[in-house]
């Protein structure tokens, strides 16, 4: 079956000012490599618009109101110190998450065995009630919450190989065991979570890796943290929170991935999906910022998608 990609020009009017790591030039450089003839066969679907009741599937109503209402008619404000807004993010915002929504809907309905969605802002940092680190909402969350109260969906997997821990993410799970998260990330690095495990909740596994790991510790701690325990936990639907800053080049991080690591950490993800899940595989961009590596990487991610 066929791998859809949902994508919208508005993700790229959210302006975060000059010097930003978050910048248009991401997505654009992620769009640029999938328009090359190899990806042709990808279904393109322009992402929906989230409705406030799909971001309240994640996020209680006064934060929805607070990030609405913070966004300026002109220039530039900030949610935190890393996380700015301008007149654009609101729709792209709401289109990041609409994305996450629709692909859920159209591979839970079987249209479509899996799906990338080409977004930003990113989200996994989006706590239930608070915007920080480029994230304003949890975009893989809202996905995940749409599986379980639209589809009757009940154990929802989110895999997040971005270098950083997402926080906003595993808060959602330790308060819901219908929910699992694992992490592979950088520590110490932003945001500072995501060190161990509580026995307590073992649909919440962390696997912290040092500054300049590379391959060979980040397929050791996929084979022998998360996917024995994602395979454990039997999910009905994977969700990727797919961000590529662990890569070697990556400015922002001291990990050291390569393009061929994201292809076999998503044939890997793939194959559980397949065993579990019916195949059904949601990805989403979170983080990546040396544009020829994010650009790279998520080509080779998109092309593990479509072989599957
Ligand atoms: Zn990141």
């Amino acid at each position: 079956m066929a791998t859809l990609l949902y994508t919208h020009p508005a993700c790229l009017a959210h302006d975060t000012g000059p010097g930003h790591p978050e910048r248009p030039a991401r997505l654009q450089a992620v769009l640029a490599a999938l328009d090359d003839p190899e990806f042709a066969a990808l279904q393109r679907r322009e992402a929906p618009l989230a409705s406030t009741e799909d971001l309240m599937l994640a996020h209680p109503a006064r934060h929805v109101q607070a990030v609405m209402s913070a966004i300026p008619q002109d220039g530039l404000s900030m949610l935190d110190g890393d996380t700015l807004v301008s007149p654009g993010s609101r729709e792209a915002a709401l289109r990041a998450a609409g994305a996450v929504v629709a692909a859920v809907d159209a591979v839970v309905g079987g249209a479509a065995s899996n799906a990338f969605c080409a977004v930003r802002p990113p989200g996994h940092h989006a706590e239930p009630d608070r915007a920080m680190g480029f994230c304003l909402f949890n975009n893989v969350v809202v996905g995940a919450r749409r599986a379980q109260q639209a589809h009757g969906l009940s154990r929802i997997a989110i895999v997040d190989f971005d270098v950083h821990h997402g926080n906003g993410t595993e808060t959602q799970a330790l308060a819901d065991q219908r929910l699992f998260y694992a992490s592979t990330h950088q520590s110490p690095l932003y945001p500072g979570t995501g060190m161990g495990n509580d026995p307590g909740h073992p649909n919440v596994i962390n696997v912290p890796l040092p500054p300049r790991a590379g391959s060979p510790e980040f397929r050791a701690a996929m084979i022998d943290g998360v996917l024995p325990a994602l395979r454990a936990f039997k999910p009905e639907l994977v969700i990727i929170s797919a961000g590529f800053d662990a890569h070697r080049d990556d400015p922002l991080a001291e990990l050291r991935l390569t393009e061929a690591d994201y292809a076999w950490a998503t044939e890997e993800l793939l194959a559980v999906a397949r065993d579990c899940a019916g195949g059904r595989l949601v990805s989403a961009l979170e983080g990546g910022y040396n544009l020829e590596a994010l650009a790279r990487s998520a080509a080779a991610h998109v092309r593990a998608l479509m072989a599957a």
